[in-house]
């Protein structure tokens, strides 16, 4: 029997970036994936795929509204969309067969099948086809990943009721797409359709959009979202989605417990991810999860069980492929005998709408609820020189900090390229960062991080020089 020092189960970003990391570390390494396609749902049907459509809508949206207005005439525009799914395969396909070299070069053994524990350090790989096989290892680290939620009443039939995988993958854009959720893939995907001419409606069950986020943003993002024609049903609470047919019914109470009906051609079911367990034969060695189906973890990222870890969306924290990696690289490293660090509270999140959304750090809402004394900077995009030249003015970047020492707690921007601009946000508050440092940092002219640079003069003195 092969023997490791450990084994990763899982291939997404936690799991292929722990292993690649493992073996620079020097340990032997494999990376069990039940899938032919290496790199998770992120690189095959999430971060990438989506990101690909993202760009190519947004493509689209440019040219038949923004181009006129720049003197650029385009003629009659044409959607192909066979093309547009197409060049997003080709983009995964790039992007997983860079994580098949990324192994081969770190001498990383990749093992097709689906791993169960037999014991703690006896794992079975059983391919799809051929025989299963057993290896051992002194280590093991799952990174088995989520899939897409559903309540009862919205069961998806992935063919007209669909998840985020079937809507990267749709063969027509659809006349009326409706969403249930309006969370992150919700606003996203919604997105990309609402630029190829569907008629969008999202049906989300909380009084706001990107619930998680400062409310400051979900705020902008629906007058955004809605001016370019989505509509937005807040407050309702689903209770059927049918389909005969073509047509896909939806009822919903809204919030006073009047009913409502919407007919589309596909709703979008996007609710959140559930962590995924499925067939590790956890009770092999006795690892439970919690309430949320989640693995139980302590601060360094260790199950109940000696030498098994766990990382990713199947423990408790962000839903996000950064955080995944580094805690796969946490973990390689601890087992290492090394003292890593992460600082969940400067996860960044992103929304790849347009306008983008970005944040990091505490929420108003958080810091009101933890009795924190804070100081509010903004500064919107329409006093930036460099937005109005892009004609891209709607937005703004909210900066919070405290208000004795004056140190950042939260960053949080909706706006052109927050996407990229939240990344100097995470450093400042990794260093511990005043509002008046980055006041006082020079940020080129004209870009659009000036905008970050006047929010924090405006939260640490109130002299933004701008506004
Ligand atoms: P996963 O990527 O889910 O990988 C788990 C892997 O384990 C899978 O390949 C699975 O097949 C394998 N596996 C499971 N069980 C077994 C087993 N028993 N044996 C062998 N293999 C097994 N996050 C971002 O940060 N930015 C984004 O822009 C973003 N966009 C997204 C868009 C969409 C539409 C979706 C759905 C998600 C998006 N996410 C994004 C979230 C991101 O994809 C996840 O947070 C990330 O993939 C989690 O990584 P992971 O390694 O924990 O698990
Ligand atoms: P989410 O948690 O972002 O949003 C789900 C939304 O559905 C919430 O607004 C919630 O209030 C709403 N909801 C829940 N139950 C409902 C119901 N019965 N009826 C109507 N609305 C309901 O989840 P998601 O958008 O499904 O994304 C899943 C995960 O994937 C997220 O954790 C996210 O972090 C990750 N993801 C990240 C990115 C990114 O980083 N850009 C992109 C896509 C997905």
């Amino acid at each position: 029997m092969e023997k490791y020092d450990v084994v990763v189960i899982g291939s997404g970003p936690g799991g292929y970036v722990c292993a690649i990391r493992c073996a620079q570390l020097g340990m032997k390494t494999a990376l069990i994936e039940k899938y032919q396609s290496l790199g998770g749902t992120c690189l095959n049907v999430g971060c990438i795929p989506s990101k690909a459509l993202l760009d190519s809508s947004e493509h689209y949206h440019n040219a038949s509204k923004r181009f006129e207005k720049h003197g650029i005439k385009t003629g009659t525009l044409e959607i192909d969309f066979a093309q547009m799914i197409k060049r997003k395969s080709e983009v995964v396909e790039q992007t997983v067969a860079g994580i098949d070299f990324l192994m081969k070069k770190n001498k990383i053994d990749v093992l097709r099948g689906v791993g169960s524990f037999v014991s703690a350090n006896e794992i079975n790989v059983t391919p799809e086809k051929g025989k299963a096989f057993k290896i051992e290892t002194t280590n093991t680290v799952i990174a088995t990943g989520s899939k897409p939620n559903f309540f009862p009443g919205m069961e998806p039939d992935k063919k007209r009721i669909i998840t985020s995988t079937e809507a990267l993958s749709l063969s027509e854009i659809p006349k009326q797409l409706i969403v249930i959720g309006g969370g992150v893939i919700g606003l996203e995907l919604g997105s990309v359709y609402a630029r190829l001419g569907s008629q969008v409606s999202v049906v989300e069950f909380l009084d706001k959009i990107v619930p998680t986020m400062d409310e400051t943003l979900g705020k902008e993002l629906q007058r955004v979202l809605k001016k370019e024609g989505m509509k937005f049903f807040l407050e309702h609470r689903v209770e059927k989605v049918s389909v005969k047919g073509k047509v896909v019914t939806l009822k919903a109470k809204d919030k006073n417990g009047k009913a409502v009906e919407m007919t589309g051609d596909y709703c979008l079911v996007a609710v959140g991810r559930k962590p995924y367990t499925e067939g590790l034969g956890l009770d092999k060695v006795g690892i439970k999860t919690d309430k949320a189906g989640r693995i139980e973890v302590d601060d360094n990222l260790k199950t109940s069980v000696r030498g098994i870890y766990a990382i990713g969306d199947v423990v408790r924290g962000a839903m996000l492929a950064h955080k995944a990696e580094e805690e796969g690289v946490y973990v390689a490293e601890f087992m290492a005998g090394q003292k890593p660090h992460i600082d969940h509270n400067l996860i960044p999140g992103v929304v790849y709408t347009w306008p983008e959304v970005a944040s990091v750090g505490k929420t108003e809402e958080q810091l009101k609820e933890g009795n924190v004394a804070y100081k509010v900077g903004s500064f919107p995009f329409r006093a930036s020189g460099r937005a109005r030249a892009s004609m891209d003015i709607d937005g703004l970047i909210k900066v919070l900090a405290d208000e004795k020492t004056d140190e950042i707690l939260g960053v949080h921007m909706i706006g052109p390229r927050a996407a990229d601009m939240i990344a100097e946000a995470v450093v400042a508050m990794e260093f511990k960062a005043s509002a008046e440092d980055i006041g006082r940092i020079t940020h080129a002219h004209p870009t659009f991080t000036e905008a970050f640079k006047e929010a924090a003069l405006d939260a640490s003195d109130k002299r933004a020089l701008h506004t």
